[in-house]
């Protein structure tokens, strides 16, 4: 089971910024040590355990990348006054027997062995064919369009490093270095549950003061995309003891609870005073909207993030708190998404010392350039306002203003998992 250390109380203030606690869930979290050694068509997306040295160059012989006809570059100055007879020709996958004298060429394709000798491909499409030999065009730089042994990867280098979350590309690779498996970190256990007595499962019978829980769907959807193993714990009343019993049970089975709603400071709020029942409570109240107050937990040495309860705010602070801590415990590098510059098609203003992040579509100005919309309307339980944009611009703590046209950062949705 990951173990997060109980020294960080000393993080715990009345407000957090989200650096702080990014920053704090990164050095405080170990990786599960759990490993496995899954074939390359299970290797998506899972985490590296080990670096992956090439146990062979890439290319593994020089080869033309055209199709074309090879020479020696030695011959090149003779290329625009002579006729080359061809001496033989090498299809990709056929050997390269042939030895070439001054002045000849072999037709070659794309990924053929370069024959011993030769050094430089014409393109095809760049000579003439005459009676008895090809006419090659003068200008050609030697080593042209000829790929060589090692050039993409050297024999023991470092392929692919520890902690690389595997994408179809490092996929590609480890096959291309004739691998057929790989060691990666187990994938980590993650407990959903939803909080509310307003709550009911879609497909069963709902009061009229009830809402279908929509929030564990997402959760649980936003999780297996980094990879999780997923269980769906359902929705807890908003009991304490009931919440307490849950927790602890849950904690030994899982690496990591992720519970929505109950984490306000109302009296039917019960997730932190059963947090501090079953365990330990590590930080609470970011200064992050929407998105205040997140509870972080740790109980029977199994982290525990409490997300508030609206729609909005369970995905912003899903993305800021639940993926670094995902990313820790899965023994992945902490990728923090890349903010793409775009303009302001908007003006707001905004408290100073809280992060923000405004929902918005892009689309392209009249000058082409790049340019966010802000989703009209502000409510945190609006799931429209998720659906219809494309991502969030986020404002810094210290950004009180956004005027028009001014440049901002957008994270789209695709990035943030
Ligand atoms: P809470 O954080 O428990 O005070 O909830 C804040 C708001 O989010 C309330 O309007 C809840 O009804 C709503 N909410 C809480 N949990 C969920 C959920 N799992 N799915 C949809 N809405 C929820
Ligand atoms: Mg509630």
């Amino acid at each position: 089971m990951a173990q997060l250390s109980d020294d960080c109380f000393a993080f715990g203030g009345p407000m957090m910024s989200v650096d702080d606690a990014v920053a704090l869930i990164a050095t405080r979290v170990a990786p599960v040590e759990r490993t496995e050694s899954v074939s390359l068509a299970e290797a998506d997306g899972r985490v590296l355990a080990e670096t992956v040295m090439a146990p062979m160059p890439l290319p593994p012989f020089t080869n033309s990348a055209v199709d074309g006809y090879a020479v020696r570059s030695a011959d090149l100055a003779l290329a625009a006054r002579q006729t080359f007879p061809v001496v033989g020709r090498i299809q990709a996958g056929a050997a390269a027997n042939h030895i070439l004298k001054a002045a000849q060429t072999v037709r070659i394709f794309t990924g053929a062995p370069m024959p011993k000798d030769a050094d430089t491909v014409f393109m095809q499409e760049d000579v003439r064919l005459e009676d008895g030999g090809v006419v090659l065009p003068a200008g050609l730089k030697a080593g042209a369009n000829v790929r060589l042994t090692g050039e993409d990867i050297p024999l023991g280098n470092t392929a692919l490093s520890k902690g690389q979350r595997l994408r179809p590309q490092d996929v590609a690779l480890i096959a291309a270095l004739g691998l057929t498996h790989v060691t990666v970190r187990a994938r980590i256990r993650v407990a959903v549950f939803s909080t509310g007595d307003e709550l009911v499962t879609p497909g069963t019978a709902r009061g009229s003061a009830q809402l279908f829980d929509s929030n564990r769907y997402m959760l649980m959807a936003m999780l297996r995309r980094l990879g999780c193993d997923v269980g769906d714990l359902g929705i807890l009343r908003d009991d304490r003891a009931s919440l307490v019993q849950a927790l602890k049970s849950a904690a030994s089975g899982y690496d990591l609870i992720v519970t929505s709603g109950g984490v306000s400071t109302g009296e039917e709020d019960h997730v932190k005073a059963a947090v501090e029942g079953a365990g330990s409570l590590v930080l609470w109240r970011m200064a992050i909207k929407p998105g205040r107050p997140v509870a972080m937990g740790i109980i029977g040495g199994t982290p525990l993030i409490g997300l508030p309860g609206n729609p909005v705010a369970s995905f912003v602070t899903f993305t800021y708190v639940v993926r670094p801590t995902v990313l820790a415990l899965s023994g992945a590098f902490q990728d923090r998404p890349v903010p793409i510059p775009v303009r302001a098609a908007f003006a707001y203003k905004k408290k100073i010392a809280r992060r923000e992040y405004v929902r918005a579509h892009i689309r392209r100005g009249d000058d082409g350039v790049l340019e966010a919309v802000k989703f009209p309307r502000e409510g945190a339980g609006l799931l429209s306002s998720l659906v219809e944009t494309d991502g969030l611009i986020e404002l810094g703590e210290h950004v009180t203003e956004v005027r028009h046209g001014e440049v901002v950062s957008f994270l789209s949705y695709g990035s943030l998992l």
